[in-house]
């Protein structure tokens, strides 16, 4: 690995001031958390920071109750501690299910929200730099597009990047509408998660819409859906330790046998956590029953676009949908 400075700030103005040096050249400077993104891809040389500002001592390793009975989850809360936070299982329960189905407990113990919101796509040309990229290297191209690509995006791609946004927290941090606060040098301010994250369009390399020394500080949640039925369910090709071929967050509430109010999200088919506007349309209001729920799956991913190698996620992603409305629905 490469040789950098490593700098351990104790409140977050200094850590955006340390940061924010390297406005001139964003790629010498990261923030860094757990490291299980970050370390991973210095060991690969993917990413060769010059500098790394930790923020593991900086105070936002806590879960707080909102006034207007929301949570405010700190950036740097570990994702085990989230995902078993007794709040979280009991009114956000699609979020507790996502991050236990990621990863592994080791992982979870180190990995953080912020981390987690910021982790790269595991498309194996963007890991090996002695494969063009134009994630990687802006211009150089996108390999995938003709090669292996079984594993990437049908939903957001563009002529320049394929690859799948890889977490399954952000699927239910998604449908959850979650907000992200942010601090940088020009002061605090929000972004809804559906803002976050950015298309790839011709500038894969863009991933979100954060500016050079912008520090996450915490996400927020609005205030729990009173009885909400929250499914996320995770279609992969092992049991366990493996990122998602397709998967699905669900938040719904029935009135009356009809669905009064659904958000759903899309993970392992997008080229960023995928709300799926369209899918919510199609169900909302209607009876809530199998072909309706099929339905919604359909609209969802209507505008899909299959690679060579992954046209089966079109038809998987639209099963993992309706089955995780219909165990939603059951309650
Ligand atoms: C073997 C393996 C399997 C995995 N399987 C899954 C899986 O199935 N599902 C899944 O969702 N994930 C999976 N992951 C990914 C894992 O969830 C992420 O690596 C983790 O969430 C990243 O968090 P971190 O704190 O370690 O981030 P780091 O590696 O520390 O940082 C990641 C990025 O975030 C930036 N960053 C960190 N904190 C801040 C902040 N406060 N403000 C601004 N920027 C910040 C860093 O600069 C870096 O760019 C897996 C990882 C591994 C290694
Ligand atoms: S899909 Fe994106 S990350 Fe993968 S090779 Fe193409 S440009 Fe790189």
């Amino acid at each position: 690995m490469h040789n950098f400075e490593f700098i351990r700030p104790q409140n977050a103005a200094a850590a955006i001031t340390a940061a924010a040096q390297a406005k001139a050249a964003p790629a010498e400077t990261r923030f860094i958390a757990g490291g299980t993104t970050l370390i991973d891809l210095m060991k690969l040389e993917v990413e060769t920071p010059e500098r790394l500002v930790d923020v593991n001592r900086l105070p936002f390793d806590k879960i707080e109750d909102l006034p207007d009975g929301g949570l405010k989850i700190g950036a740097t809360v570990r994702n085990s501690d989230l995902a078993n936070h007794s709040q979280v299982k009991r009114d956000y329960s699609v979020l507790s299910q996502a991050i236990l189905s990621g990863a592994s407990g080791q992982i979870r113990n180190m990995a953080t929200t912020a981390g987690n919101l910021l982790q790269r796509t595991r498309c194996m040309y963007f890991r090996d730099t002695a494969m063009p990229c134009n994630k990687r290297e802006p211009g150089t191209g996108c390999p995938a597009i003709t090669g292996a690509n079984r594993t990437l995006a049908i939903l957001g791609t563009s002529d320049h990047c394929i690859a799948t946004n890889p977490s399954d927290m952000c699927v239910a941090m998604a449908a959850l509408e979650a907000v992200i606060h942010v601090e940088g040098t020009k002061g605090a301010r929000t972004i809804a998660i559906r803002d976050f994250h950015l298309l790839p369009g011709s500038t894969p390399h863009r991933e979100t819409v954060l500016e050079p020394g912008d520090l996450i500080t915490y996400v927020t949640l609005p205030p729990p859906r009173t009885g909400s039925r929250q499914v996320y369910l995770k279609l992969r090709d092992r049991a366990s330790y493996e990122f998602a071929l397709a998967s699905a967050a669900v938040v719904m509430t029935i009135a009356g046998g009809a669905v009064s109010y659904v958000r759903i999200a899309l993970g392992g088919v997008g080229t960023k956590p995928w709300r799926s506007l369209e899918a919510e349309a199609a169900l909302a209001g209607k009876p809530a029953n199998a072909a309706n729920f099929r339905l919604a799956a359909e609209a969802g991913l209507r505008n899909a676009k299959p690679q060579s190698e992954n046209k089966f996620k079109i038809e998987l992603a639209k099963r993992c949908l309706t089955h995780a409305l219909k165990t939603a629905a059951q309650g």
